[in-house]
């Protein structure tokens, strides 16, 4: 047997991946039958919108190491893939679409709507599922699963009318964050805050002085706030003061605070309840009223008196003339503000008081913490159990209402909103499965053994996934949360497709092969730690594998004869020839022995870097440089033995790399010269000392 003189990952990868999905092995089902054991991951579901980006890439690598790996221990694997709605990100990509035909949403109407976004998603859903493919992803797609199949909406209906009778879900006015561009409130963690250069107000406020930077909201206010510890201001607390205001003279109330930032601008604040997130808390607690002067189209209100019509950022402006006129604007300064916008669309947000739904989080929170207290649920690294503990301690109910059209109608008569998108990500471990009903694969696969996942959405998404799991399923989701790092470019910086400093992994696919871009990533995987990326090691991957194929040429142009597997065994090799064996081929025996302990080592403890640079060390150095450059003179006299040691080496080592460049192995395995292969490398027993 003789392999072509160059290996081309372009002529390569695409039929070796045909192959695999035509072998079924990628199903459990179809895996040996008197196995028990299973293994399961879900992946985390990429929006439907979403295009292959090197966070994708680097967390289905991982991924697809670990099933890999367990696979070929003999486990049940199933790597289950799908893709999440993903609620505004799709309805906006639709809306933006509908623009350039000089339509809006509302033009269409709410079905016709919908139905535009079905279409969308059947044309352009499974782009980054076909991008995982490229990959080399070994997920079972015969499961693949989106979060609005009707079972899956079964699941996302059942669940919220679970938390409603219980009494967890109650409608509430609330000043939440509100995007004015996509008409809808947004969670706390939805926001995007960004450092901008702002005006600080000195506002005159009867015997007072405020500041702000945000002047229009003061039309709102319902009280002044000071700390009671403040000396300056104690004796005002509980009074009623006399204020000029743009609107005219008004009375408001001091209260006394301890929240009150006595640092803060002069230590006095204005408490604006519809406007703000704090001052709603604090609004709630010292029953102020409340007094909404921004309407949900971002314009100011009928309260807000002769400034409504007007958008609050004309109005700010309205209105600081007017108080330089009426002479209670004392001074302005500059002043760095954290400002507010929509994660989606950018926009400012306005905090707003709406309608909305929320989910109790006080018996949620606990049950979110004791499986990660008690190392039921193990974070690696460990460092992120703390943030993620203290997170839950201080955790605010969870609005779970949106006001777009695209998502799971909240199941209630005569509701319009729709869920956040998390609400049914949150089930996304069990409703794949097909919960409510106790079937089979919920039965095999819940619960999951690692979710990786990026460290973005710990709170956003493994914590949710985490309580829903031990309310409805009354056990963790998963035994371990592997945090991966975030790829960072050469310099350091965030990647971004939009900022032009992002990497399309398929393009380097298409320039290097799979098999390169895997071992490149692998290779720099150190922990979490950010991982700035060269693509030096892809060029370096590329040259392994060139490697690995020059040396697979070699030994099959010395191997003579089809071997039997079980003579390749490493124990037949050593108890029928130890006496012959060289001190050469006793080391080469001895290094491959410490790779596969060292290699499972590490995979066992999610050190993937280490993994891929000790089994690359083995495979360059200790085989290619050393065995094999000896071998040539072992030849004359102890051919045969020679043979099977070179041959053993090889498929033990192609065994130990598949996990991290699967079809090159692959594709080797398909061609050595043994006679009781199994149908893939895929499948080949994993080794073990
Ligand atoms: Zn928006």
């Amino acid at each position: 047997m003789e392999l072509p003189k160059t290996y081309d990952p372009k002529i390569v990868e695409d039929k070796i991946y045909q192959l695999w999905e035509k072998s079924g092995f990628f199903n459990p089902d179809k895996l040996r039958k008197r196995q028990k054991k299973h293994y399961s991951i879900v992946i985390p579901p990429p929006n439907v919108t979403g295009e292959l980006h090197m966070g994708h890439a680097l967390n289905a690598l991982i991924q697809d190491i670990l099933i890999r790996w367990k696979r070929m221990q003999g486990f049940k694997t199933l790597w289950l893939p799908g893709t999440d709605h993903a609620g505004i990100a799709t309805q906006n990509v639709v809306e933006k679409k509908l623009k350039k035909e000089g339509k809006t949403r509302f033009d269409l109407g709410r079905e016709k709507f919908i139905k535009e976004v079905w279409k969308w998603k059947e044309k352009y859903g499974d782009i980054i599922l076909n991008q995982f493919k490229k990959i080399g992803c070994s997920c079972d797609w015969s499961r693949a699963r989106f979060t609005m199949d009707d079972d899956y909406s079964s699941a996302v209906k059942e669940t919220f009318l679970h938390y409603y009778k219980k009494g967890w879900i109650y409608r509430g006015e609330r000043t939440t964050n509100w995007c004015p561009r996509c008409a809808t409130g947004l969670s706390d963690l939805e926001v995007e805050y960004r450092k901008e250069p702002a005006t600080l107000y000195y506002i005159k406020y009867g015997p007072l002085t405020i500041a702000t930077v945000r002047p229009e909201t003061k039309l709102g206010d319902t009280a002044v706030a000071v700390n009671p510890k403040d000396e300056r201001y104690k004796k005002y607390i509980g009074k009623m003061i006399e204020i000029k205001t743009v609107l005219g003279l008004a009375k408001m109330k001091v209260i006394g605070d301890r929240s009150v930032d006595m640092k803060f601008g002069t230590g006095a604040m204005k408490v604006t309840p519809a406007h703000d997130i704090h001052d709603f808390d604090l609004g709630e607690k010292h029953k102020l009223g409340k007094k909404q002067v921004i309407g949900p189209d971002g314009k100011m209100t009928k309260l807000a008196g002769k400034y409504s019509g007007l958008t609050a950022q004309e109005a700010r402006i309205k209105i600081v003339e007017d108080m330089k006129e009426i002479g209670i604007l004392e001074k302005t300064e500059p002043y760095i503000h954290n400002i507010a916008r929509c994660y989606r669309c950018k926009t400012v947000l306005e905090p707003m008081l709406s309608n909305q739904w929320f989910l109790k989080m006080a018996q949620l929170a606990k049950l979110a913490e004791e499986p990660v207290r008690t190392g039921r649920i193990k974070f690696h690294p460990k460092s992120f159990e703390k943030p993620y503990l203290d997170w839950l301690k201080n955790i605010r109910d969870w609005c779970i209402s949106r006001q777009i059209w695209w998502g799971h109608k909240i199941p209630i008569e005569g509701e319009t909103d729709v869920l956040d998108t998390w609400f049914s990500s949150a089930l996304w471990p069990f409703a794949v499965f097909g919960y409510p009903e106790k079937t089979k694969n919920l039965k095999n696969f819940y619960p999951t053994d690692v979710l990786s996942t990026a460290r973005d959405i710990i709170n956003l998404w493994v914590a949710r996934m985490i309580f829903s799991g031990m309310e409805f399923m009354k056990k963790p989701p998963f035994k371990d949360v592997y945090i991966h790092a975030t790829i960072l470019t050469k310099e350091g910086k965030r990647m971004s497709k939009s900022l032009g400093t992002g990497v399309d992994p398929i393009n380097l696919i298409e320039q290097y092969g799979a098999d390169a871009t895997r071992f490149g990533i692998a290779f720099q995987i150190m922990g979490s730690q950010d991982l700035r990326f060269v693509d030096d090691n892809i060029v370096m991957g590329k040259k392994f594998c060139n490697k690995i194929w020059n040396a697979t040429r070699f030994i099959l142009m010395q191997t003579k004869k089809n071997y039997s597997k079980s003579i390749l065994l490493h124990s037949s090799i050593l108890s029928t020839q130890r006496q012959n064996l060289t001190s050469t081929d006793r080391k080469i025996l001895k290094a491959l022995d410490t790779t596969i302990k060292s290699v499972n080592n590490d995979l066992e403890n999610f050190r993937f870097g280490r993994a891929t640079h000790t089994v690359y060390d083995f495979f360059w150095h200790d085989f290619c440089d050393c065995y094999i450059e000896k071998s040539k003179s072992q030849m004359a006299n102890r051919s045969q033995q020679t043979q099977k040691i070179l041959l053993y080496v090889l498929l033990t080592s192609l065994k130990l790399l598949h996990p991290f460049i699967p079809f090159i192995t692959e594709e080797i395995y398909q061609k050595l010269p043994i006679k009781d292969k199994k149908k893939c490398l895929m499948i080949e027993k994993w080794p073990i000392i």
